[in-house]
C-alpha cells in the first residue's frame, strides 16, 4: 500500500495528538507532534529568563534559536517519541500550564517558524508521517494526500485539558484552563505568519459528540480510501 502523509490541524485540546498517534501505530507511520517543538522552544526561553508573565525578549531568543536542538527519541514502553530539548528529556516540562501560558507567544515570531517548519518538512520528506499541529495543511506540508481539521467547542477542549492536568496531578482550575484555551484560540488564528486556518482542501471534524473510536475510524476509513486511490 502507498505511504502518504496526513496533516493533522486544529484548535487546542480537540484531541489531535490521540488521533495521530492511534493513526501511526496502526499504519506503522511516523508521528510528529510540533505542538511540543513549539513548547520545548518556551520552555528554552522560560529557563534563560526570556519570557515571563510581563515580558518577552525576542530578540535574545531569535539571536540564540542556534543553540535550541530539538529532537523526537522514541520510548518503546509508552509507543511514542519524547521530545527532547539540548539532549534533555522535557516531555513533562513542557505540558504544565505554564509553558501553556507562553507558547502562543513564543510561535507568533517568524524566527522561530521557520526553523521549526524546516525541520518538520525534512522529517516528513519519506512521506508514511502523521504530523499535527495547527499549520502542517497549510504551510508543511500543502500536498498532504490527507488533511483534518479538527474543531469541537472550547468548554468540551478546556474540560478535556483540566481533567488531562488534574490526573497528573497539577493544581489548575478549570476556569484557568479555559481561559488558557480561549487565549491561544485567539493568538492561533490572529498572528501574521501561518496563522491557524482550516486548508481549503481539508475535512472538517467536529468530535465534540466523537468517542476516539468513533474518530479514528473515521478518518482510518478516508485513509483507506486515498492509499487505494494513489
Ligand atoms: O498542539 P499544542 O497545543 O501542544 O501546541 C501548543 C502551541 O504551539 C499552540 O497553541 C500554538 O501556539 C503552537 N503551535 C503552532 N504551530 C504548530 C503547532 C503548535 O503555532 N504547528
Amino acid at each position: 500500500m502507498k505511504k502518504i502523509t496526513i496533516a493533522i490541524d486544529g484548535f487546542s485540546s480537540t484531541g489531535k495528538s490521540t488521533l495521530a498517534k492511534q493513526l501511526a501505530n496502526h499504519l506503522g507511520y511516523i508521528y510528529v507532534d510540533t505542538g511540543a517543538m513549539y513548547r520545548a522552544v518556551a520552555l528554552f526561553a522560560m529557563q534563560n529568563g526570556y519570557i515571563n508573565a510581563d515580558f518577552f525578549d525576542k530578540q535574545t531568543l531569535i539571536n540564540n534559536l542556534p543553540n535550541i536542538k530539538l529532537q523526537f527519541k522514541f520510548n518503546a514502553d509508552l509507543g511514542f517519541a519524547e521530545m527532547y530539548l539540548n539532549e534533555v528529556n522535557v516531555e513533562t516540562e513542557i505540558r504544565t500550564i505554564e509553558v501553556s501560558s507562553f507558547v502562543s507567544k513564543v510561535a507568533e515570531v517568524s524566527e522561530v517558524r521557520a526553523k521549526l517548519v524546516e525541520q518538520q518538512k525534512e522529517m516528513g520528506k519519506d512521506k508514511a508521517i502523521v504530523m499535527d499541529g495547527r499549520d502542517i495543511g497549510t504551510v508543511v506540508f500543502p500536498d498532504a494526500e490527507l488533511k483534518i481539521f479538527m474543531t469541537a467547542s472550547a468548554t468540551t477542549r478546556a474540560q478535556r485539558r483540566y481533567d488531562e492536568l488534574i490526573k497528573k496531578g497539577d493544581t489548575v482550575t478549570f476556569d484557568e484552563v479555559l481561559a488558557n484555551v480561549e487565549e491561544r484560540d485567539y493568538i492561533d488564528t490572529h498572528r501574521k505568519d501561518s496563522p491557524l486556518v482550516m486548508a481549503e482542501d481539508a475535512i472538517e471534524i467536529d468530535n465534540s459528540h466523537l468517542n476516539r473510536e468513533e474518530q479514528f475510524e473515521l478518518v482510518l476509513e478516508l485513509v483507506n480510501e486515498i492509499t487505494k486511490k494513489v
